[in-house]
């Protein structure tokens, strides 16, 4: 480390340094059960204490990696023995909600789940949602720019923000806690930090938009023959439902088996034939949403874009089809998984999919690969088992994975970030003048190069 431990001492309050067995009882992230390797981890409670943790951290050309709740998923968080770390666990307070001007006022470390709560108990809604709901904290979702389930109607994270308090390398608060939807005020700063996984600066508030709670929530899943049947209905629901359709999730058939087996616990809704199965919802506000809802999907069935559907008559038959969706630690039951996030347009999918696969099967041909994700945003996951996931066995699943990628312009990232894992696929998805202006960038605000040292770029 490049500083003294002791000069850390007073910057982050009362009980806010953790060294020695303090630190070492601390894992090093959700996933990863092994202690948190670092020189020293602060807790600040304050912006202004984060600005002089910065600002002496920059003097000293001291790494400092930012940590909220440690829940995601490239090793964008991963420390060194020589890194300071900076947790905002402390910064978790909800500091105002405006219920009509849609607004709500938080620190960094606010669990994402309680400002859902925090909003519904004021009839608002948060519109950001993932797995990680309980774990993550609101200032790793922006500086990761999360998307999650209801993309397709709220946008990813960076649409939820309306402001943000950020404190740069040398310590410079920069405060931009804007309330309002539209300020062209010259350029909107906010955006550079978000999704700049910590490497830009180091977010401390936020001003978050929140919207009405909807009224009525229509949820079913339908198993289609062909992906070309699943773009119909795609176009089919989201013109028919008006702006109310919330999510549009696919799951190819190997996923839905292995989610329905009898090894899951879960039961099978609709019969294990179908090729695609698709689980979408409507978020309305009418009483008769319901009966609209059945409709739409019968006419889906009428026109032949789906074989067959169920739709929940019960909040948890709904629960039951979400945790379909959701039970991707299934996948962990074929030994060691290599779990990946890529973006393309629809139109390609079908085809890059069998890439994949064919690609897949010539160099491992035991391998298990299940499809799933987010297709009404172009956002695809794929988990692949292979049997192992040594260094250079990893190196080829994801040359596999990923060099389709380039040729249809599509992402090595649609909503994990690059962290350390994608790091060396970025070149993949962006061009040279593209990383480098992001070099620029990144030198102008951190010349040093103290923040999240040695990730995304
Ligand atoms: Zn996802």
């Amino acid at each position: 480390m490049n500083l003294n431990v002791k000069d850390l001492e007073s910057l982050a309050g009362e009980g806010g340094l953790l060294v020695g067995d303090d630190l070492a009882a601390r894992a090093a992230g959700i996933w990863d059960p092994e202690p948190i390797r670092a020189a020293a981890l602060l807790r600040p409670r304050t912006t202004a204490q984060v600005a002089r943790i910065l600002a002496l951290c920059n003097e000293h050309r001291q790494g400092v990696v930012t940590h909220g709740g440690l829940t995601g998923l490239v090793g964008g968080a991963r420390t060194t023995a020589d890194d300071v770390v900076l947790s905002t666990e402390r910064m978790n307070d909800i500091e105002a909600i405006d219920p009509d001007g849609r607004t709500m006022t938080v620190q960094a470390g606010v669990p994402l789940q309680k400002v859902q709560e925090a909003a519904a108990e004021a009839g608002l809604k948060f519109a950001l949602d993932l797995g990680a709901r309980g774990s993550c904290t609101i200032g790793g979702n922006l500086a990761t720019n999360a998307g999650g389930n209801q993309v397709i109607r709220y946008g990813m994270a960076r649409e939820q923000v309306l402001g943000l308090e950020v404190v740069l390398a040398d310590g410079t608060v920069l405060s931009s806690m804007n309330h309002m939807i539209k300020n062209n005020a010259a350029l909107d700063l906010k955006q550079l930090f978000i999704g700049s996984e910590g490497t830009l600066g180091v977010i401390t508030r936020a001003v978050l938009r929140l919207r009405e709670l909807p009224g009525s929530r229509e949820t079913a899943l339908l198993g289609c023959a062909r992906l070309d049947d699943v773009v119909c209905l795609l176009k089919h629901v989201d013109r028919r439902l008006g702006g109310t359709l919330g999510s549009f999730e696919v799951m190819w058939q190997e996923f839905y088996r292995l989610v329905t087996s009898p090894s899951s616990g879960s039961s099978a809704p609709l019969g294990s034939d179908h090729d695609y199965y698709v689980l979408l919802e409507s978020l309305g506000g009418g009483d008769d949403d319901g009966a609209r809802f059945e409709a739409i999907l019968a006419e889906a069935l009428e026109q032949g874009w789906a074989a067959d559907a169920v739709i929940a008559a019960s909040g948890r038959e709904r629960d039951a089809l979400w945790a379909l969706r959701d039970d991707v630690e299934q996948t962990n039951s074929h030994g060691p998984t290599i779990t990946f996030d890529v973006s393309l347009r629809i139109s390609d999918m079908e085809r890059y999919v069998a890439k994949v696969r064919e690609r897949l099967d010539a160099a491992f041909p035991e391998n298990h690969t299940w499809v799933f994700g987010h297709l009404g945003d172009g956002n695809l996951h794929l988990v692949v088992a292979v049997g192992e996931d040594s260094a250079s066995t990893r190196r080829r699943v994801e040359e596999a994975v990923y060099e389709p990628l380039q040729s249809i312009g599509g992402s090595v990232s649609a909503e994990h970030g690059i962290g350390l894992e994608k790091k060396p696929w970025l070149h993949l998805s962006r061009s040279p003048a593209e990383i480098d202006t992001m070099r620029r960038l990144k030198r102008a605000l951190d010349p040093a190069g103290i923040l999240n040292p040695g990730k995304m770029l």
